[in-house]
């Protein structure tokens, strides 16, 4: 299933059908099998997947990138390709337009900034006010795209929490994001 407009059934069936043809009008006409399940990163839709990929030579997977990996592990023994290119986690705000919004560092801090997460959306990641640098609310990194400080001011003012920016923010601690190599969330309680 297709939330953001990559991937999912049409595109699948959209390419796989470009793919044939383009492979036709080359003479070197290729056998193609479609299918799409509800979730590639989770185990237990990949055993749908069993027989399918049995019977093929190669998988592209239209998963982001950490479902095109579940499938590379799950089928070791054939080869995997990314169907798209994964960019990031963000929320869709108008229609086709989407935006990035978090970059799963593992230490969140958006209650200080109400929030809006600086980390992601200021370019230097500032965590104690602006640079200084921005035109018309505007970054001065990316013109096109809205200073996250801006964002922070206007928000904390609408919601009475000017006073936020009077205080001193501590380094944040890395050691939670992604710097330190792939994580991994455990949660024992959920376990069997
Ligand atoms: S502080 Fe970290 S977890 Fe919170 S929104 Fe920003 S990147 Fe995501
Ligand atoms: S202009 Fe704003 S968003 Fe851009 S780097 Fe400076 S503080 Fe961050």
């Amino acid at each position: 299933m297709s939330v953001c407009l990559a991937g999912g059934e049409r595109e699948v069936s959209i390419t796989s059908y470009a793919v044939r043809m383009a492979r036709k009008l080359d003479r070197k006409p290729i056998e193609i099998s479609q299918i799409t399940i509800e979730r590639q990163c989770d185990n237990e839709f990949l055993k749908e997947l069993a027989e399918p990929v049995s019977k093929v030579e190669a998988v592209v997977s239209f998963a982001c990138g950490a479902g095109v990996q579940a499938i590379a592990e799950r089928f070791s023994e054939k080869p995997v390709y990314a169907g798209l290119n994964t960019e990031f986690l963000g929320v869709l705000e108008e229609q086709a337009v989407w935006n990035e919004k978090c970059l799963g560092c593992g230490n969140c801090v958006l209650a200080q900034f109400g929030g809006i997460c600086p980390v992601t959306r200021c370019a230097k990641r500032l965590l104690n006010g602006p640079c200084g640098g921005s035109t018309e609310d505007h970054c001065e990194v990316n013109p096109e795209r809205p200073c996250a400080w801006q964002l922070i001011y206007n928000r904390l003012k609408a919601i009475g929490q000017l006073d936020r920016l009077e205080e001193i923010v501590m380094p944040k601690d890395w050691s939670t994001a992604w710097y330190s190599g792939p994580r991994k969330i455990v949660r024992k309680e959920h376990q069997v």
